[in-house]
């Protein structure tokens, strides 16, 4: 699922790489380039037109931050947006003040209800509730059956029709297990109701009674995500004939290309609740808009990392260093000194800086390197001359002993120190020369 979406955004990102700005004509080209890869996605047309009016009306707009690059700043809006059509918020479970809270599932045969129902319980008892499955599915001849095989899979007890009585009015059984579940100390009721092969206007008739029987807490539309651009017509057509709350997505393992999830939100209105992603019970979790966003995009916590560096340094900071970076002037001690402090304000992700504009390459420098270490740099490096700072070489031996005296460390630490920092100026030098600035692994910058 997504591979081939990720891909061509992968893709679009990539040539933006090494661009100092973007102009209206980069804007315009990415923007073609994404509209063609949710298209091919299958993201339904009105989607992927307020989508692009987002990206490029964000892209032109003055957000720009000067601590990313512009790939970056456009992946980080394209997540932005991804999260937003997804549904931004994870949607939880609404449970009714006096239980049983009920949750029925609607939605077409081979939708993956029934599965979903175990799951679904599978998932409440997890979570120390005491679900009920109700098989209010009895137009097909193995669907309650197949439902009692599910309940004890997921050690949920299944509510259905006494056998022998007749096939038995589903309205009724619904009705019936919610008395049931309240005698018995349920605090869920999940009730599975049938599906159609297609939408048909029976099927919708007898969901609606059920509803209006039990009044559902949630009425969970449950779509297989395979069946693409048909899933938001179904999708819609169960909107107008049963109604929902939320929608349950099935089957996020295939390789679905991504159109129904990120369409169903913004045509219906409704938001993704569910995901299922495998035959197994424990295939299924509550859908993360923020991290599906990340999947699509491959990118991991590198966006959290993004945001963590944005939050932590001002503004002034990042331009010094990129100014710093950006000049002929030799790489200096103090340039060395500002760059791990800046190093040692993002903590413990401190050794993540392949993110970190420019920094990629001081990685090896900078590694292993704690918050005393630092401060015993910034000691010795205080103890010496300006002219010292700016050319170490002129630091000899007598000079040396007197700068650990001064900052109360050892000449080896001095020496350390030196030659510590001409190996960073080395590769600084070597950086400015070949206009590699952006070693950062796992990002196009
Ligand atoms: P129902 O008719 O809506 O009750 O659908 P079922 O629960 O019977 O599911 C139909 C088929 O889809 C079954 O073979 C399930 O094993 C399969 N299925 C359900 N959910 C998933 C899923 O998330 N991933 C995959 N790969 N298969 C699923």
């Amino acid at each position: 699922m997504f591979e081939t979406l990720s891909d061509r955004l992968t893709s679009v990102f990539s040539s933006l790489r090494g661009k100092g700005r973007l102009s209206e004509e980069d804007i315009n080209a990415t923007s073609r380039e994404i509209r063609l890869a949710l298209l091919e996605a299958d993201v339904a047309l009105p989607v992927v037109r307020e989508f692009i009016a987002r990206i490029k009306e964000r892209a032109r707009g003055e957000e720009v931050s000067k601590a990313l690059n512009p790939a970056q700043q456009v992946i980080k809006i394209v997540n932005e947006e991804l999260v937003e059509i997804l549904g931004g918020e994870t949607r939880q479970i609404r449970f009714a003040k006096k239980p049983p809270t009920v949750i029925m599932l609607a939605g077409l045969q081979g939708a993956g209800k029934t599965t979903l129902a175990g799951k679904l319980a599978r998932w409440l008892s997890a979570e120390r509730n005491t679900p009920l499955l109700v098989a209010a599915d009895l137009q097909r001849p193995n669907a309650v059956t197949q439902l009692q095989v599910v309940g004890e899979r997921a050690s949920t007890p299944v509510f259905a029709p006494e056998p022998g009585n007749g096939v038995g009015d589903p309205v009724e059984v619904a009705r019936a297990s919610i008395e049931h579940a309240r005698h018995n100390n349920h605090n869920v009721v999940v009730i599975d109701t049938a599906g159609r092969l297609g939408v048909d206007s029976e099927m919708m008739q007898q969901a609606a009674d059920i509803r209006d029987a039990v009044s559902p807490d949630e009425i969970l539309f449950v779509v297989d995500a395979m069946i693409g651009q048909d899933a938001v017509n179904t999708a819609q057509a169960f909107l107008d004939g049963v109604g929902y709350d939320a929608v349950a997505l099935t089957k996020l393992d295939g390789d679905a290309r991504g159109g129904a999830a990120l369409s169903i939100r913004h045509i219906t209105g409704r938001p993704i609740m569910f995901a299922s992603t495998g035959e197994k019970l424990d295939d299924f979790d509550l859908f993360h808009p923020d991290r599906m966003a990340s999947r699509i995009l491959d990118m991991g916590d590198v966006l959290t990392l993004i945001e963590q560096a944005q939050r932590t340094f001002d503004e002034s900071e990042v331009e010094k260093m990129a100014s710093t970076m950006a000049s002929d002037d030799d790489f200096t001690l103090d340039d060395f000194l500002q760059q791990m402090s800046m190093v040692r304000k993002l903590g413990p992700i401190g050794n993540l800086l392949g993110m970190m504009p420019g920094m990629g390459q001081m990685r090896e420098q900078i590694e292993g390197i704690d918050d005393k270490d630092i401060d015993r740099i910034q000691a010795v490096i205080q103890s010496m001359t300006p002219a010292e700072r700016a050319n170490p070489k002129i630091i000899n031996g007598s000079r040396r002993l007197r700068i650990a005296k001064g900052s109360g460390r050892e000449v080896s630490d001095v020496n350390g120190l030196v030659t510590r920092f001409f190996e960073a100026q080395k590769m600084m030098r070597k950086m400015k020369k070949g206009g590699g600035m952006d070693g950062m692994p796992g990002m196009p910058g």
